[in-house]
């Protein structure tokens, strides 16, 4: 297992319990979404998993959650934000330097990679996220699409096992959606969606979680979960509309 979450429970410093004894564990290769409605937990979730929220970064004995053999704790952070990838909903809270190069170099160079090194990394991760030619634009002058794919190639830099996605196709439009699904499909490692888009769910993740008030109500097969009435609607979501029409026999060309 890559990434193990064993009773993991979270409250902000406000008091708002926000995780409540989540536990799951997700094998290498794996592609899991975690849905439910807006406040259920789902960013404070990710944000565990590399260790954002540094005053919960237990030492290693209480740590409930591990990456591979090593705990997100305080002292293993670099480690592991080195395997977790991030991408932010809002590329505006990722990208900060004037390039897309050097935004894109800003991870490996804080790696203490070498020069060579580094320079491969960028054209490397920006081959794989069709943006070849961009390494000289400014970041400012993208569409929400591109900035979104460049704060992916930042994390793919890297080189990660683990990729964590908070909302990957909120305010994309639908080409720009399919060429960002295309580059999480062509990923090869672990990766963890939070997600209002159930389209995206059923066509490109293996398994899916549902979080509702913290707590997980429900861990399997997208297909199964999401065609759930009773579920869906007990947690604010909705069966998608790919899988009513599967139910209807209309799901040809979908
Ligand atoms: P989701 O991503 O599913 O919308 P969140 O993880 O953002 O849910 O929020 C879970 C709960 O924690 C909500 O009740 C939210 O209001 C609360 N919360 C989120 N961030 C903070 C914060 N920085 N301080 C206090 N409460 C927070």
């Amino acid at each position: 297992m890559i990434v193990t979450v064993e009773h993991l429970s979270y409250s902000y410093p406000g008091g708002v319990k926000a995780l409540d004894d989540v536990s799951f564990s997700i094998a290498d290769g794996e592609s899991v979404a975690i849905v439910g409605p807006s406040g259920a937990g789902k960013s404070t979730l990710l944000m565990h998993l590399n260790g954002l929220l540094p005053e919960n970064a237990a030492a290693d004995g209480e740590a409930a959650v591990r990456v591979g053999e090593l705990p997100v704790a305080r002292r293993h952070l670099a480690e592991i934000r080195r395997r977790v990838g991030f991408v932010f909903q809002d590329p505006d809270d990722q990208l900060f330097c004037p390039t897309v190069r050097e935004d894109v170099a800003f991870g490996p160079l804080n790696l203490g990679l070498a020069r060579d090194e580094v320079e491969r990394r960028i054209a490397e991760s920006l081959a794989a996220v069709g943006l070849a030619d961009f390494a000289q634009r400014s970041t400012l002058m993208l569409s929400v699409g591109e900035r979104k794919r460049v704060c992916v190639a930042g994390v793919l830099a890297c080189r990660p096992d683990v990729l964590v996605l908070d909302e990957p196709t909120s305010n994309l439009d639908p080409r720009a959606r399919r060429e960002l699904l295309a580059i999480l499909d062509a990923f090869a490692g672990v990766r963890i969606i939070a997600t209002h888009d159930l389209d995206l769910v059923v066509a490109h993740c293996q398994r899916v979680l549902v979080l509702d008030g913290g707590r997980l109500h429900a861990d399997g097969p997208p297909a199964s979960i999401l065609s759930d009435t009773a579920l869906m609607t007990r947690h604010g979501l909705e069966v998608p509309l790919r899988l009513k029409l599967a139910r209807s026999g209309w799901s040809d060309g979908l």
